[in-house]
């Protein structure tokens, strides 16, 4: 047999509620014939639900306390400091790609967030969205690739920002933009593909992501044949023409691996109403004055979402202060930090102790510290929709329960698993007999317009002749010992690339999709523990605002 090479595909936010509807009508011949001739499994992403923990946990292979990585930026400090964006710098364990090119293997990296700056490794590698620009030093590698591409007539582009402008203006059209920017980063994989030699190649394509978030129609939890799911089913439909053209120039020998780092599904306010909640019950305390009596900081959040870029970089440089004022008062503007003991992160998964010491104007002493996460915890688990009297919260976990290694302080105390399709706009809590309720004040809280948010069951498909066991689902139910899980992608990658596993990595080698045959012959090899990431430049202060700016637009922050 031939030495296996493994392609893995990456999409981020894709959703088996949207593929196997769309693939049995006939739309996505390719996933369909993935899907029947391998093996397809939910990928359970609880606790690392956003994109920036949860493609660098499938890249090492390790948990977040491990590769340090939690969020898209730098969230102890999100509070009251100047907000710093979260690059491959701040990684702390290695990726995959990097121990198969220092076995001599040929490696290609397209797109994965948080890998910037690109790693100077055999093969080749172009950044992902944490980059500043595709014009940055440490973009591509080699360097010489963009301008390559440029010859090719491909005009590659990061990312789509500003798709909450475009939104809902025309539905049942697909944005221009994001149809351009999937045809470009197509044709630069298949022409990489094409032009050079590899071994394992990943890619990940972010449109389903960007697309869901703004277009998907509101509320609704399955597709139909009406026109407002036309610009996210276009969206799959190109994905799939993409995956003809991968799977029309990959040979008996290559194992294709389709990944999503989270599903996907209609927003419910109910988890942003936490801090309002918390506000009810007494543990948080809103400034009632902000609006009506602080105009200076509502000129700063004024000119902090509207003033251009150019003269956001002037004003920054001329009055500092004055910028991380702005900075601060855009992120938390009515906290009254000196009487809150705890809040909530803005999508209500996790949750902080105000904590004398550690949090810059904590007031919680640390001996009252696990009587209050343990009382939160209790009145977490109470909530419930307004609407049914049903309970939202399915648990609420202690983070070091969940997480482990030298980075596990920079989580946040509680991570809270939302039922996800009982939790509904509002929160009801039981105080007593005498219920204390929280909505959310308007539809458009935060998010730039977002219609649909990151649910819990992400996709995973494993196809191969003769590697991959054929037409084979490994349901939630049957698989709930061992689902399949970020952690076990590295792990999986490099057993098929030949390399042994690294001891101390957190997830493990799928075996159960492979063939008794490739099995007989490929017993799994346990090395040495894995090494920590080398220390990498990370970003000057203008190219952190570039990122910054590009993340708010896209709706990742506030
Ligand atoms: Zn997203």
């Amino acid at each position: 047999m031939q030495p296996l090479r493994t392609i893995i595909i990456g999409l981020d936010g894709a959703t088996f509620d949207l593929i196997d509807p769309w693939a049995r009508a006939g739309f996505l011949p390719n996933l369909a014939r993935l899907m029947e001739q391998g093996v397809r499994a939910p990928l359970a992403a609880w606790p690392n639900m956003n994109s920036a923990v949860a493609w660098s946990s499938i890249i090492t292979g390790y948990n977040p306390g491990q590769h340090g990585i939690f969020d898209f930026g730098d969230r102890l400090a999100w509070q009251h400091q100047e907000w710093h964006p979260t690059t491959a710098a701040d990684r702390r364990r290695r990726a995959f790609w990097q121990l198969l090119s220092d076995a001599g293997q040929q490696v290609g990296v397209i797109n994965v967030p948080i890998s910037y700056p690109a790693n100077p490794l055999r093969g080749f590698m172009l950044a992902g969205m944490d980059a500043p620009s595709v014009n940055s030093p440490g973009f591509a590698h080699p360097p010489d690739l963009m301008s390559e591409l440029r010859l090719q007539g491909i005009d590659y582009v990061l990312d789509v920002p500003g798709l909450g402008r475009l939104c809902h203006k025309d539905p049942g059209r697909v944005p221009e933009p994001v149809t351009a920017m999937m045809d470009s980063r197509s044709r630069t994989i298949l022409h990489l593909m094409d032009s050079r030699p590899w071994d394992a190649l990943m890619a990940v394509l972010v449109a389903p992501d960007r697309m869901q978030h703004f277009y998907w129609p509101e509320g609704r939890e399955a597709p139909d044949d009406g026109p407002d799911w036309a610009p996210i089913r276009g969206v799959y439909q190109q994905v799939d023409r993409f995956l003809s053209n991968v799977l029309a120039r990959v040979g008996q020998n290559t194992v294709v691996l389709v990944v999503s780092d989270h599903g996907f599904g209609p927003r419910r306010l109910a988890s942003n109403c936490l801090n309002p909640m918390l506000a009810r019950v007494g543990l948080l305390r809103f400034r009632a004055d902000v609006r009506p009596r602080r105009p200076l900081g509502f000129l700063l959040r004024w000119g902090r979402r509207r003033l251009p870029l150019p003269f956001q970089y002037l004003l920054a440089k001329r009055l500092p202060a004055l910028y991380v004022r702005a900075v601060s008062q855009s992120k938390n503007p009515d906290v009254d930090w000196s009487r809150t003991q705890v809040f909530a992160s803005l999508r209500g998964r996790s949750i902080w102790i105000n904590l004398k010491g550690r949090q810059a104007y904590g007031i919680v002493p640390p001996e009252e510290y696990e009587a209050l996460r343990q009382r939160v915890s209790e009145l977490l688990l109470t909530l419930t929709d307004p609407a049914t009297g049903r309970r939202v919260v399915r648990a609420v976990h202690r983070r070091e329960d969940v997480f482990r290694g030298p980075y596990l302080d920079r989580a946040a105390d509680l991570l809270v698993e939302w039922d996800e399709v009982i939790a509904g706009d509002g929160l009801a809590y039981p105080d007593g007999g005498q219920p204390v309720y929280a909505r959310p004040q308007s539809r458009r809280v935060g998010e730039a317009g977002w219609t649909a948010n990151h649910r819990s069951e992400g996709v995973f498909i494993a196809w191969g002749p003769g590697v991959i066991r054929p037409g084979v689902t490994l349901t939630e139910s049957a698989h709930a010992a061992r689902p399949v899980t970020h952690y076990d992608i590295s792990p999986t990658v490099l057993h098929l690339q030949g390399l042994p596993v690294p001891a101390d990595m957190d997830g493990r080698v799928l075996a159960e999709i492979f063939t008794e045959e490739y099995h007989r012959g490929h017993a799994v090899r346990i090395g040495q523990s894995g090494a920590t990431a080398d220390r990498t430049v990370g970003l000057e202060a203008d190219e952190a605002r570039l990122v910054e700016e590009r993340l708010r637009s896209l709706g990742y922050l506030e």
